[in-house]
């Protein structure tokens, strides 16, 4: 059986998945035709480079530094050096951002959180590759740095912020990504039923466990059914312009599996 939809999970952390075969297997029967594999790290930027050269047209890279895993011993000159020396065969920066919860703000203040995800906005500047923001308690500071630095094409990741800055993100041509916790998460329901399905894009963030059930690509086919729902719209219309948007945003070839 064919599956219904086309969709592209376009934030998973493949490297963190148990067994990762089985779950792009899954994933291509639930009709997931693409996936952007996001680093975090150094170490994860090359597992992602690594998947994309062994997944081609399937598995897509992109390499950033998470400001969760960012602590004052990280090497971030080298980092810096790495995703630049590798951007040709990634699509996107990310993931990237700033991150005010206070466990995370005591690891990595802010300062160096904000010298970090400016020094990968300058990548994406000038790379022109669309930057993949967290931007947790972070709203209008994410939004503030990455439009000053001259990035025009990004995505505010499972966007829970206040809707003024979501209208100025959708006002600036950024998007914003849905994840699982769309089935019953009130601020990102609120945010999805804001944006227009013109700036939305579907996503998964796995391994994330939302409600016990821990996450991997093929539940994006999920997040597409609660947000047809909360749009009132049909799941193919929204499986059509979502899917368009990320092939768009992130410049992937049209895939011709499933
Ligand atoms: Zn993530």
């Amino acid at each position: 059986m064919s599956p219904a939809h086309r969709l592209v999970d376009t934030h998973a952390h493949l490297e963190e998945l148990p067994d990762l075969p089985a779950a792009l297997e899954r994933a291509g029967e639930a009709g997931v035709t693409a996936i952007v594999a996001v680093g975090s790290d150094p170490d994860s930027n090359r597992r992602v480079l690594e998947m994309a050269a062994t997944h081609v047209g399937f598995v897509y890279a992109a390499l950033g530094l998470h400001p969760g895993l960012l602590t004052n011993a990280t090497p971030l000159r080298e980092g810096i050096r790495f995703m630049e020396d590798h951007l040709p065969q990634a699509v996107a920066v990310g993931e990237v951002g700033l991150d005010y919860h206070k466990r995370v703000v005591a690891a990595a203040g802010k300062e160096l959180q904000h010298r970090a995800f400016n020094a990968v906005l300058a990548l994406a500047r000038r790379s022109g590759k669309p930057a993949i923001i967290h931007s947790r308690y972070a709203w209008r500071d994410s939004f503030t740095l990455a439009s000053g630095a001259g990035v025009d094409k990004a995505v505010f990741h499972w966007y829970t912020g206040p809707t003024s800055v979501l209208r100025e993100i959708i006002d600036r041509g950024y998007f914003i990504s849905a994840t699982p916790a769309v089935e019953y998460h009130a601020e990102h329901r609120r945010a999805v039923k804001e944006a227009p399905l013109e700036s939305l894009l579907l996503e998964t963030d796995c391994p994330v466990a939302y409600q016990g059930h821990r996450s991997e690509p093929a539940d994006v086919a999920r997040v597409l059914l609660a947000v047809a729902e909360i749009k009132g719209l049909p799941p193919e219309t929204v499986a059509g312009k979502t899917t368009d948007n990320a092939h768009r945003l992130f410049g992937l070839q049209a895939s011709e599996r499933g």
